[in-house]
């Protein structure tokens, strides 16, 4: 049994796990700095935190910032993309503060006039797991940002295929918006490690879900099976 996995059980079986609601009893949230930390729209991130050991990635692109774990894994990740597909990905935007996500939120609520409007559109501070140092949004050169369109591109493709090699998941896939709380973003990948990473891979499910099956042991269950 991998180590991470055994480490969040064992908290889970201490009941250390904050417990309210479903996602609530599903996420490690004591462990802020740990890779699977859950950010969405019922688990807003603190003001306050920053994560430590943040560093530029080593590719080419916009904001590069990510955590020290999860900059050296996209720098793998890019240059096994470039030797095995010959396709230079990008990076538009990784570390995003809390800072930054209330000056988006805000510039939108001034535009539209009121949050239940601009909610729509924009997350509140504090929902983007950009906070975490642990996202980053994915482009291929030349190819536009941000679009839907790159998973249906060659370097889309194999980031989709990939990633999870790398401790990487597509975070936002389709048919899990109502678990998400997202729009299908392909080009959006979340570092959790690389053995997090194969097991949401192999099972295809979001990450609240994986984290809900965590809880229940029923994924350790499975993964004994399959040993
Ligand atoms: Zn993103």
């Amino acid at each position: 049994m991998q180590s991470i996995l055994k480490t969040i059980l064992s908290l889970a079986a201490a009941g250390t796990m904050m417990v309210s609601a479903p996602l609530d009893e599903a996420a490690p949230q004591h462990d802020m700095d740990g890779p699977v930390f859950l950010a969405n729209r019922q688990w807003k991130v603190s003001r306050y935190y920053i994560p430590e050991n943040m560093r530029q990635a080593q590719v080419q692109g916009q904001v590069r910032t990510l955590r020290e774990e999860a900059a050296t894994a996209l720098e793998e990740m890019y240059a096994a993309c470039k030797e095995e597909k010959n396709i230079t990905l990008t990076s538009i935007s990784g570390y995003r503060s809390y800072a930054t996500q209330r000056a988006i939120y805000n510039r939108k609520l001034d535009r539209v006039g009121s949050k239940a409007k601009a909610d729509e559109y924009v997350a509140r501070p504090g929902a983007s797991e950009h906070q975490l140092g642990l996202a980053m949004d994915v482009s291929q050169k030349g190819k536009s940002n941000l679009s839907a369109s790159f998973a249906k591109q060659g370097g889309g493709k194999w980031v989709a295929e990939n990633c999870w090699r790398f401790g990487f998941i597509i975070r936002y896939q389709k048919g899990w918006e109502d678990i998400t709380g997202y729009e299908y973003e392909p080009w959006h990948v979340r570092y959790v490690g690389k053995e997090v990473a194969a097991a949401i891979h192999k099972n295809e499910m979001p990450l609240e879900t994986f984290l809900l099956l965590l809880r229940e042991e029923k994924l350790m269950d499975i993964m004994i099976v399959e040993e």
